[in-house]
């Protein structure tokens, strides 16, 4: 399968299952070829980002994971749109940390039209003048009019995660449809953004699950996608989940990488609880990016250690990713 996916073929859903039942030492050599496959197109850069938590917590949607569905007690922080500067602020930062993307991210179903997105718009205009990073902003559900007035003001990216795959996600979220989601992404798609839509495991889903949502990934086409492995937050739903173990996040990371050969896969939240020692082989097993700094609730590790990391691993970073002006 790996020389076909080499040659620019694909590979269908119940071949993937297969990959992710190999055990034993197939799997470290499943790992191998998923590296040769990231190795062939996406090169061996290693692609960076950071996000501010730009509005937190008091989010009406009843994600079964999420620190700030108001719908759970979790004592995540809640504070309104944050100012400008500080979103400026946070950027420069990212860029310090090695950041080629920057995140604005809100909680709640959408932002508000008026006043936020005027803040938004503002801080993305900074950004593109002020630093070196790629803006990009994760808002919620967005229609094509407000993904517009978000390209125009300089974004390049939008975030959107799909979470889980369509037959799950019922298990996860009742407050929206996932159809909400991917009219989202197409909305974005359809005014020309990049977009960078993925989701979360250890959420109860099947293996076969995590293969439908990748395989709805490639259909959507979308250029990113961030691979998050369930921190369980006390006062969630998923409170007391504790599904993934190393190598099983190793396995989805190939899985998606044989699914996905030409797209960035990204490793983000969860990756220092879940993948512990073995944070390393993400690399190994496939990824070309990850989140450094911190995460929306929950603490990343320092910068410095992701980079030394990538440094032995001797996988250059990759500098700036949007668009060129
Ligand atoms: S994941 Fe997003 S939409 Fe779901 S509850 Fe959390 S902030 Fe709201």
């Amino acid at each position: 399968m790996a020389d076909r996916v080499l040659a620019g073929g694909v590979i269908e859903g119940a071949e993937a299952f297969k990959l992710s039942a190999v055990t034993g030492s197939d799997r470290y050599l499943l790992f191998a070829e998923a590296a040769r496959i990231r190795e062939r197109f996406v090169g061996n850069t290693v692609h960076l980002c950071s996000i501010i938590n730009a509005k937190s917590g008091r989010c009406a949607e009843n994600c079964a994971f999420c620190a700030q569905s108001v719908h759970h007690d979790t004592g995540a922080p809640v504070y309104q749109l944050v100012d400008e500067d500080e979103i400026v602020r946070c950027a420069a930062l990212a860029e310090q940390n090695g950041a080629g993307c920057y995140g604005i991210v809100t909680s709640g179903t959408s932002i508000n039209k008026a006043e936020e997105l005027d803040r938004v718009c503002r801080a993305i205009g900074r950004i593109k003048s002020e630093t070196g990073v790629s803006p990009s902003c994760s808002l919620g559900i967005l229609d094509e009019e407000t993904a517009l007035r978000l390209k125009d003001a300089g974004m390049e990216t939008y975030h959107h995660n799909l979470e889980t795959s369509r037959s799950f996600f019922p298990q996860i979220c009742t407050t929206h449809d996932y159809e909400d989601d991917v009219a989202t992404i197409r909305a974005a798609k359809a005014v020309g953004l990049r977009v960078c839509c993925g989701g979360i495991f250890g959420l109860g889903e099947t293996f076969a699950q995590r293969i439908e949502m990748a395989l709805t990934l490639r259909e959507l086409d979308v250029e990113s996608i961030p691979l998050n492995f369930l921190n369980p937050v006390a006062g969630t739903r998923l409170e007391a989940a504790d599904n993934l173990t190393p190598l099983e996040c190793l396995t989805i990371i190939a899985v998606y990488r044989f699914l996905l050969p030409d797209r960035r896969l990204a490793v983000c939240g969860g990756r220092e609880k879940n993948l512990r020692e073995l944070q390393s082989w993400m690399f190994l097993a496939g990824a070309n990016g990850t989140m450094t700094g911190n995460y929306l609730t929950t603490p990343g590790r320092p910068s410095e250690l992701d980079r030394q990391m990538l440094k032995d691993l001797d996988l250059p970073v990759e500098g700036y990713c949007g668009v060129e002006n």
